[in-house]
């Protein structure tokens, strides 16, 4: 059983978007959460219940550097990238 991870809705509350990761060349495209879902939504699935891992399993396209499929997911969070916890308005004066 693969883990798909924590369902996409729940990172609205965190403001993070979704890291696609190329496993292959290391490629790293961040892409805004809400059209994450909405493409997801578009092809008849329930975007906001799909883990944050299972959307490299509907990501089709090939990797433009590599031309490989070799993606994973995960979240990215404001602030740090791939950090967790830390809300966008985290800013500097409050550290
Ligand atoms: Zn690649």
């Amino acid at each position: 059983m693969i883990d798909s991870g924590v369902p996409l809705a729940h990172y609205r509350q965190h403001k993070a978007d979704v890291l696609l990761d190329c496993d292959n060349c290391m490629l790293s495209r961040s892409i805004p959460l809400e059209i994450v879902i909405e493409r997801l939504n578009a092809r008849g699935l329930d975007g906001e219940n799909v883990g944050i891992r299972e959307v490299a399993r509907y990501t089709k396209g090939p990797c433009p550097r590599c031309g490989k499929r070799a993606w994973s997911t995960r979240p990215d969070f404001p602030g740090w990238p791939g950090q967790d916890g830390l809300p966008r308005d985290w800013d500097r004066r409050q550290r």
